[in-house]
């Protein structure tokens, strides 16, 4: 539930309505806009009537939030959310490049990398530490190590950095050396992970399960944001279908959709979303077309050579082009919306 107040709503007002969602068992979350202060009514309002709040002096109306997610909803923040990583932003307007290796398989890997995706303008590192692999057999990730060579990156190159977490018990851990933790899409539905990261004030990137909706990744999203977590932006990286011939199928239509439904940035990963690399240029152009505010991108300066995802691995002269293709096209279409603005 959300109750509006009046733009000329006072203090008191504002603090009496506070007040009675608290002693009604509820938690407040206030949202102080330019023009009037929104307070959404945390918790399971089932049983809870609008009437408790429409009479109180200052409220111009109470709305029930029509989606099961509530604070990932438009409906209760309707402008973007802004996550700020020292320097860079991700939502808002702009548009975000994340790149790096699948994995951080040894220190001149990652530098070298890092390097040359900062040379093609990445605005930020990825790299996993922690891996989450079918095959137990599979290269699992240096831990630790791996987080120290990404911290070490981040010194040399000033790019901030964002790495899995897989377990509650490593969020502490992985936060002191990642500037963002991501969820992976097989942890979306880990909900002791979502608590956990909910409970430290680090920025979160939760990738959309294989096999789960628009509406569960939203769910998923409210875990982090309910437990006191504001900076989450959700990332299409594509689903299960009965298509062989890539890896997952990209829902073009999911980066739209979360963008109507959500004020979290959303952000698109072509390199899991089809699994060949000679397909990750053009999926990035049409998610940045469709309007994402970011994209996280695998490159690997010898993806033959990669211990994981090497088939969808970007080499950094690849990168460098799909970078200025993606640019021209932000540009163009941020041209268009001015010009169609001014008629
Ligand atoms: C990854 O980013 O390397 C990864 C494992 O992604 P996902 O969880 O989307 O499969
Ligand atoms: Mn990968």
């Amino acid at each position: 539930m959300i109750i509006v107040m009046k733009a000329t709503a006072t203090e008191e007002q504002i603090d009496h309505v506070i007040r009675r969602v608290q002693e009604l068992g509820f938690t407040p979350h206030v949202s102080r806009g330019v023009e009037r202060t929104i307070i959404g009514v945390v918790g399971d309002e089932r049983g809870l009537a609008r009437s408790n709040f429409e009479v109180l002096d200052g409220v111009e109306r109470v709305m029930r939030v029509l989606h099961p997610f509530k604070m990932a909803s438009r409906e209760w923040k309707e402008e973007d959310t802004v996550i700020h990583i020292n320097g860079v932003t991700i939502g808002g307007g702009g548009l975000t490049i994340i790149a790096g290796p699948c994995s951080v398989e040894s220190r001149s890997q990652l530098l070298e990398t890092a390097h040359a995706v900062k040379e093609a303008g990445a605005h930020m590192l990825r790299g996993g530490a922690y891996k989450p692999r079918t095959s137990p057999y599979s290269f699992q990730g240096l831990g630790l190590k791996g987080l120290e060579i990404l911290a070490e990156a981040r010194e040399e190159y000033g790019l901030p950095v964002v790495t899995e977490v897989m377990s509650p018990d490593l969020v502490t851990l992985v936060a002191e050396y990642a500037d963002m933790l991501q969820i992976g899409a097989r942890n979306m539905q880990n909900f002791a992970l979502l608590h956990a990261v909910g409970k430290i004030q680090r920025p979160v990137l939760l990738k959309r399960g294989m096999m789960s909706t628009i509406e569960e990744l939203l769910m998923s999203a409210e875990y982090i944001l309910s437990n006191g977590n504001m900076q989450v932006a959700v990332c299409e990286r594509g689903i299960r279908t009965f298509e062989k011939y890539t890896r997952n199928t990209t829902d073009i239509n999911a980066i739209p959709a979360l963008k109507q439904l959500t004020h979290l940035p959303v952000i698109g990963d072509p390199s899991h979303g089809t699994g060949r690399w000679d397909l990750v240029r053009p999926v990035a152009r049409a998610m940045v077309a469709a309007g994402a505010d970011g994209l996280i991108i695998e490159v690997h300066p010898r993806p033959e050579e990669a211990l994981s995802d090497g088939a969808q691995s970007l080499r950094p002269e690849n990168f460098a082009r799909l970078v200025q293709e993606v640019k021209a096209i932000w540009e163009a279409l941020h041209a268009e919306v001015a010009a169609l603005g001014q008629e």
